[in-house]
């Protein structure tokens, strides 16, 4: 209630509730102990012996937040309000293998926790990562792109390096989190797209991560294209994944010496026709995909992020596609945009997410019945 309507008087909040006089201030005494409910000032409407205004305290603890994708590592320090309070990104070999990346993740994290001073008030690490994640075992279904994660136990590697619970989510899931709480509007569905060395995308619908039935809705890198017969790395041909991500555009700028993802980033961004004509193709085939999946859920606002959906012809053709393929009235308005959070967006999604398991009531209980 102090979360999402706060700050309010004891008084309000017990009217809101509809607890006893006796059961509030039992349990605000726990939160106030806790840390997780502070006073606000005072309300100045009410006249005469002004009540104390109560508000969840989201700055007194912190989440270790990281984003791992088959091409980068990005790890920092958040506030349960969402701010970055620091942040490290190390580009990765494609290929790479938690034993190269998950000792440097735990010692990276640590070294910011003790950097930041607020080792003390470490609640959560929440990690988003690509592909489905099996919520029960906390193993992650990696993509094609990062074959040596395949079963690999990445929630308790964290947990035991890190001592504390380990969320994990969809990348895309969790910048499309981010992305909704950058908006603003608790009723607002929100589409997230990432486009990087792979494409996903993730929905947010009445305030959660929509994950589906096993955990696969938004994998739409893998949406077949009619009329294309490209070979993907899931081993079938024509996906959309296969033709229009990072991967792909490394492909088909191979003549033209490029390697890498950075090195295709570097080409568009130059200017450099070849590459600008191939990322606006590939903004369009995103968009044709997109405007089903726009059609389907009808969002209010649909955000673009990842290294090659930063891109603004990738982005352009994008938006053209969408616009003219979605059904009208679904198009109308629709906000399409780049994520506002730009590379922070996943992060900010699992401070966020981070948020919503600290705060759950039975999260407290144990954090109470512990202190
Ligand atoms: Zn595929």
């Amino acid at each position: 209630m102090l979360r999402e309507n706060g700050p309010l008087t004891r008084q309000r909040l017990q009217a809101f509730l509809g607890l006893s006089r006796a059961t509030l201030v039992e349990r605000l005494d726990t939160l106030t102990r806790l840390r997780m409910v502070r006073t606000a000032g005072h309300d100045a409407s009410s006249g005469g012996r002004r009540a104390a205004l109560l508000e969840a305290d989201r700055t007194s603890r912190v989440a270790v937040v990281a984003w791992l994708g088959a091409s980068h590592v990005s790890v920092g320090v958040a506030d349960l309000a969402g701010t970055v309070l620091t942040v490290h990104t190390e580009r990765l070999p494609l290929g790479h293998t938690p034993a190269d990346v998950v000792p440097w993740l735990v010692d990276t994290a640590r070294g910011q926790l003790t950097g930041t001073g607020r080792g003390g008030d470490l609640a959560a690490v929440g990690l988003a990562v690509p592909g489905q994640i099996d919520q029960e075992t906390g193993i992650s279904i990696t993509p094609p792109t990062m074959t040596a994660w395949r079963d690999h136990p990445l929630r308790d590697g964290l947990a035991d390096g890190l001592g504390v619970d380990v969320l994990l989510e969809n990348d895309a899931n969790a910048l499309a989190y981010g992305e909704y709480l950058a908006a603003g509007s608790r009723r607002s569905t929100v589409l997230g797209v990432a486009v990087g060395t792979g494409i996903g995308a993730g929905v947010v619908i009445g305030g959660r991560p929509h994950r589906g039935a096993t955990g696969c809705a938004g994998e739409i890198g893998h949406i077949r294209i009619e009329d294309h017969d490209e070979r993907c790395t899931c081993g079938r041909r024509g996906c959309v994944a296969a033709l229009a991500s990072g991967k792909a555009l490394i492909r088909q700028l191979r003549g033209d010496g490029v390697r890498s993802l950075p090195d295709v980033i570097r080409r568009v961004e130059s200017g450099d026709p070849h590459a600008v004509a191939l990322a606006t193709d590939a903004g369009r085939l995103v968009g044709t995909v997109l405007a089903t999946v726009v059609t389907i859920l009808n969002p209010h606002v649909v955000r673009v992020g990842g290294e090659i959906g930063g891109l603004a012809p990738f982005r352009t053709g994008l938006a053209e596609t969408l616009t003219q393929q979605a059904h009208e009235v679904a198009a109308t308005g629709l906000d399409v945009g780049p994520a506002v959070l730009g590379e922070q967006a996943p992060l900010v999604g699992m401070a966020g997410l981070a948020a919503e398991a600290v705060f759950a009531p039975d999260a407290i209980d144990r954090l109470a019945a512990r202190a």
